[in-house]
């Protein structure tokens, strides 16, 4: 019995086909559905480096454009669910995956096993993989068929 399930995106086409089975578990337990988006946030925009100039604007910006994308990925895979509630926030994605999870008190994490390829992938390592390693909240993987 799954009653809260949270479902973390990075927006790439293999959290688009995990999102199917977020969305279809989900809907056969009735559950309450958390999609989440971190802004990976490795590099510190506050301006505590270069203290003379402002970032909030850049942040603002960056923070709507995920928004936008959050909106989208919704209206197109599951907006039509009663149950389902978004989360964009700042920081390092496995670690505020997890913190949701457990502010929620969710039952289950679903996440792809890749995400966007590149660069982000070679600096900082496997998301899903951190999420696997160090959930307390037991945790799905989707792989894509390639
Ligand atoms: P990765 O292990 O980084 O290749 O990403 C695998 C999966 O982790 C993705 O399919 C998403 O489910 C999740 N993920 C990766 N980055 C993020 C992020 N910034 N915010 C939310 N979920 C993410």
């Amino acid at each position: 019995m799954f009653k809260t399930i949270l479902f973390a995106t990075d927006f790439s086409p293999s959290s688009e086909h995990a999102f199917r089975y977020a969305l279809s578990l989900a809907r056969k337990f009735d559950a309450r559905l958390g999609v989440i988006h971190v802004i990976n946030e490795p590099v510190d925009l506050r301006g505590f480096y270069v203290p003379h100039i402002s970032f909030d604007q850049l942040e603002a910006e960056i923070e709507e454009g995920a928004r936008k994308l959050m909106e989208n990925f919704c209206a197109k895979h599951g907006n039509d669910y009663p149950g389902i509630e978004t989360f964009v926030v700042p920081g390092i994605p496995y670690d505020e995956i997890i913190k949701q999870a457990q502010e929620m008190a969710a039952d289950l994490i679903v996440v792809g096993t890749h995400g966007r390829a590149g660069l982000d992938h070679v600096l900082f390592g496997s998301t899903a993989e951190k999420v696997v390693r160090k959930s307390p909240v037991p945790v799905m993987t989707i792989r894509i068929q390639e």
